[in-house]
């Protein structure tokens, strides 16, 4: 077997169908009496009924927290942190509302009890990110990451289809790229196949069915493994993308990370044919990047970069930043084939077998 590293974050994760109500023993147990709690104002009814399950404890509620976290609304936030004098914060949402809570915790140092509602991952990670002049700036630190993280089926039956599968998908692509990254190792791998495996079944169910709490639950139990996938292997091409079409171009985060996912993994293909191997397997495919195609097309996600806003004469503009300083990856990043994966993913073609 190769040699490899491994690290191990801290975090306690509390998991299941009303699990919501343990909170406040939650907030009990690490010590806390005065918390903020986060959300974004789309949420503000379920951090109200939250926030009032927690009596006495709360401090009180921001309900400000947008994509991609402004640093005006991180430092917004920091000073009703302080003016209220909390010392805890609980986040109740998806990967911006967390993000928030870890821009306040980076420079408080305080804690963070996360209650995800989407399958983005953040809530697992050391990964921080704040947008300040229009670039996104992300770093890591082991401060920011939820010391307590609740995870409760109920709270994601209100995630509307659509998102439902592109944050799922969202959460496939952390997975992939740990069994493909120069950082993967044996454990990480286990986590990331076993999360692929799981989202690949609640993920149609869940577009069948919005309310089916089984597969609510199958779902946030795979994106938990994703998220420890994505903090502990180094992301590749594909988060690279991402990034540059959510930064310079300002495209949707889930949807961006759904359509341009299998035509990243296309690829890579023959560079990581055991990762390949592997989440084909996980999704029961005979080739990866065309049953992660097929599985989207299923969902009825958008497929194509021309449907979520992504003008056609910025694709060699995004090719061009990406290949600036690439990720590492498993095939070597270079401007034409990057040129003719966008194009793919614009068009929404299927990948080629
Ligand atoms: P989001 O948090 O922006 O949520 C999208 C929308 O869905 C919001 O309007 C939100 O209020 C709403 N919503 C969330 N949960 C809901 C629910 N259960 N019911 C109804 N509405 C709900 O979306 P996201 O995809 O979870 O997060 C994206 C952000 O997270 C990006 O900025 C991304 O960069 C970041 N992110 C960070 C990490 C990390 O490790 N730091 C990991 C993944 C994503």
């Amino acid at each position: 077997m190769r040699s490899f590293e491994y690290n191990g974050f801290p975090s306690r994760v509390i998991f299941g169908l009303g699990s919501i109500a343990r909170l406040p023993a939650e907030v009990e147990l690490i010590g806390a009496k005065r918390a903020l709690v986060l959300s974004t104002p789309e949420q503000a009814d379920t951090v109200g009924r939250v926030a009032a399950s927690l009596g006495a404890r709360v401090a009180g509620v921001f309900d400000k927290a947008v994509t991609h976290v402004p640093v005006e609304i991180a430092q917004e936030a920091r000073r009703v942190a302080s003016d209220l004098d909390a010392d805890c914060f609980i986040t109740v949402g998806g990967g911006s509302t967390t993000g928030l809570g870890k821009a306040i915790a980076l420079t408080s140092s305080l804690p963070i009890l996360a209650v995800p509602t989407t399958y983005a991952g953040s809530e697992m990670t050391t990964i921080y990110g704040i947008t300040a002049d229009g670039a996104k700036k992300t770093g890591r630190d082991v401060r920011v990451l939820p010391k307590t993280v609740v995870y409760d089926p109920q709270l994601t039956v209100s995630l509307p289809r659509t998102l439902s599968a592109t944050s799922g998908m969202n959460a496939i692509a952390h997975s992939v790229e740990a069994l493909y990254s120069h950082e993967g190792n044996p454990i990480i791998s286990l986590m990331a196949e076993e999360g692929i495996r799981a989202l690949a079944v609640a993920l149609p169910q869940i577009a069948a069915d919005p309310i089916d709490l089984e597969a609510r639950g199958g779902a946030l139990y795979g994106a938990w493994l994703c998220g420890v996938a994505l903090n502990g292997a180094g992301m590749a091409l594909h988060h690279k993308l991402c990034h540059v079409l959510g930064g310079s171009f300002d495209l949707p985060h889930a949807e961006t990370h759904s359509i341009v996912l299998p035509h990243a993994m296309r690829y890579n293909r023959d560079a990581a044919p055991e990762a390949m191997r592997r989440i084909a397997a996980a999704i029961g495919a005979e080739d990866a990047s065309q049953g992660i195609y097929d599985l989207e097309a299923r969902l009825g996600v958008p497929m194509r970069l021309a449907d979520i806003g992504m003008k056609k004469t910025d694709l060699e503009e995004a090719a061009r930043i990406a290949t600036e300083r690439p990720y590492a990856n498993p095939r070597k990043v270079e401007y034409e084939p990057l040129l003719a994966l966008l194009r793919d993913a614009y068009d929404g073609r299927r990948p080629s077998s």
